[in-house]
């Protein structure tokens, strides 16, 4: 029996026999890899994740995080873990060995990543952002700043932290008011505030490292005015030793529906004309400096949602079997059977499953396809896994969020009234996957990137690439005796989307824009629909190719089999509806003013 948070079979299915993440192995930056080495560290994340992480999880959502005199206090059961994953070198093991990592491809690193996340999201949060800004100042930092902030930070004795919003600057950054002076150092002053901040105030580490977005005087308003900078906690002088405590003031922290453990801080900068940050980038490229850090967050994201839909999952799995409650289906009279045997029940379990397995194949993938695009000498196939991975980034990030806390509540279903209580995991599961829907830029947001921007990029090149890669599955499909009906099913999928996707495109170009986008979020949702089925047909034909030989693995083969199947016939037909929803035209979403909605 595995552990209850990730399903570790599924995931080296998606590694090593979708994916062949092996042949990765023969590229110089993977060289000194193997699936030896790649087990070992599989089996070390699990240990990491199921003894350390997993056993805090619930106490810190109930001790929660403490605000005082401007200290704030993360739940102190969570050190000990955090201490354990920063000394076994987790946070940069995905980086290059100059930067102290180990040369890791970033789908094996997710493969972990998602263990840790399932265990305990509040906690593995902080480490995620760290990672992020350690990143952001190897990208862009000066030599200083490397030394100074890039390093303690993968080491983890600095945690890292993204400034951008503000009360009035949420989805709209280009409304950030804070602002930063140069001084004749070359240092900037910074005043103004932020909200929302994760980890912008806590007790774990000796520092934090603000990466903060703001406008230099003078500057023009919007995204273009906007530049990025590096403000420590605790200045640092150029040999690394600690100064003087930075001009930051954080005047309290939200009380949220989940991750509780998280501090989500509000901070003021300067409020006594001492807040010192440093550029980072060059000036008025701050949304582009920080674009690194939010896509990396993007993913990450979606991420979040698959671990906490795929832990959900599983206890559901488990409660199903062991619960008890009336007789067999059709068998009135006989003694209570466990709850799996209601064909309700079976059915929400087999959703759960086609979602948790679609998404975790989804993110593995493009995570894959960025380990090509990092390896890849061939410049055109560069390109092609770069465009692959920005097209799919609003996918993952909004689609395997929104699927993810559907999968958490359905879980709290098969539980029956057990799921709406502590003591079990599901309902934090569902309230801390909530989350993954708004930050990192709403989903709305993420269905105007990809509506607006990813599927027109390059005269659609990135979309004609994806689609072109689901259409080559499934004539492979077609060609499986037991699939072809499937392949069919996902055929038409593909086509409608496509017809779909043009229609909406010359509904943009001409009066009907308000309405065309009026469904980028319905869209979004076709094109994940889609995509997953693709994900899981594909696995369906490598299931249906090892079943012959599966030395007792039968089962695990049959249930990718009949999982493909259950999505592709009983699942997927509900883009038809969608897309013909789209298709009515109807104008009444454009009838109703404002004033329409206000019946008080
Ligand atoms: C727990 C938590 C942690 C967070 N951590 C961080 C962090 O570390 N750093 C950080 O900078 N921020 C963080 N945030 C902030 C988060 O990124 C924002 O909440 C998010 O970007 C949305 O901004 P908002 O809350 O102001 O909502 P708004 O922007 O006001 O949006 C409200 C609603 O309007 C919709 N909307 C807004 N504009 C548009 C548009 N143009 N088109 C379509 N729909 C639109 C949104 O989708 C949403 O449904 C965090 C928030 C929370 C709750």
């Amino acid at each position: 029996m595995g552990n209850k948070l990730t399903d570790l079979r599924d995931t080296r299915f998606i590694l090593y026999e979708q994916l062949n993440v092996e042949e990765l192995c023969e590229a110089p930056r993977f060289q000194d890899h193997s699936r030896e080495t790649f087990e070992m560290i599989i089996t070390a994340a699990e240990k990491l994740a199921v003894n350390e992480f997993e056993p805090v999880n619930s106490a810190g959502d109930k001790i929660g995080c403490s605000w005082q005199d401007g200290k704030v206090s993360v739940p102190e059961p969570y050190r000990e873990p955090f201490k354990k994953f920063c000394e076994g070198g987790w946070m940069n093991m995905q980086e290059h060995e100059s930067v102290g990592g180990q040369n890791v491809p970033f789908c094996l690193h997710y493969a972990c990543n998602a263990m840790f996340f399932a265990a305990n999201h509040s906690l593995a949060g902080y480490m995620g952002l760290t990672h992020s800004a350690a990143k952001v100042i190897e990208l862009y930092g000066t030599e200083e700043q490397k030394r100074k902030y890039m390093m303690p930070l993968y080491e983890g004795r600095y945690a890292g932290v993204m400034d951008l919003t503000e009360a009035q600057a949420g989805s709209d950054v280009g409304a950030v008011r804070t602002r930063a002076v140069k001084n004749p150092d070359g240092t900037y002053s910074i005043t103004g505030g932020k909200i929302f901040i994760t980890g912008g105030e806590q007790n774990l580490t000796e520092n934090i490292i603000h990466i903060l977005l703001a406008r230099i005087e003078g500057d023009p308003e919007g995204t273009k005015g906007l530049s990025c900078f590096v403000l420590p906690k605790i200045r640092v002088a150029a040999d690394g030793t600690p100064g003087e405590v930075n001009d930051i003031n954080c005047s309290g922290i939200e009380h949220k529906m989940g991750m509780k453990g998280s501090a989500t801080a509000v901070l003021n900068f300067g409020d006594n004309g001492n807040c010192i940050a440093e550029l980072l980038g060059p000036e008025r490229k701050g949304i582009q400096v920080m674009f690194h850090m939010m896509n990396e967050q993007r993913i990450l994201v979606g991420m979040q949602g698959m671990a906490q839909a795929g832990t959900a999952y599983l206890h559901a799995v488990d409660f199903a079997k062991e619960r008890k409650q009336g007789a067999a289906f059709g068998r009135a009279g006989t003694e209570q059977a466990a709850i799996i045997a209601h064909p309700d029940v079976r059915r929400n379990l087999l959703w759960m499953k086609a979602y948790t397995e679609g998404m975790r194949a989804l993110i593995f993938y493009t995570m894959y396809c960025m380990d090509w695009e990092t390896v890849t000498l061939n410049k055109d196939e560069k390109q092609k896994w770069h465009d692959l991975v920005e097209i799919l980034t609003p996918i993952c990030k909004a689609y395997c969020s929104d699927k993810g806390f559907d999968t958490c509540v359905k879980s709290i279903q098969v539980h029956g009234g057990y799921g709406y209580c502590h003591e079990y995991k599901v309902e934090q599961c569902a309230r801390d996957s909530k989350i993954t829907s708004i930050y990192e830029g709403t989903n709305a947001i993420q269905a105007l990137d990809l509506f607006g921007r990813k599927i027109r990029m390059k005269k659609g090149v990135a979309f004609t690439a994806l689609l072109n890669g689901m259409k080559a599955t499934v004539g492979q499909a077609r060609g499986v005796r037991d699939l072809s009906p499937y392949a069919a099913e996902m055929e038409k999928g593909i086509t409608a989307l496509e017809y779909l996707t043009t229609e909406l495109l010359a509904a943009t170009a001409e009066d009907d824009s308000f309405l065309a986008h009026s469904w980028a979020s319905p869209y979004l949702e076709i094109v994940g629909d889609v995509v997953l089925g693709w994900m899981l047909i594909w696995q369906a034909v490598i299931a249906a190719k090892k079943i012959e030989n599966s030395n007792g693995d039968e089962n695990y083969y049959t249930a990718k089999i009949l999982t493909a199947k259950f999505y592709a016939s009983s699942l997927l037909p509900a883009v038809y509806g969608k897309i013909l929803a789209i298709r009515k035209n109807d104008r009444s979403l454009l009838q109703m003013t404002d004033a329409l909605f206000m019946q008080s």
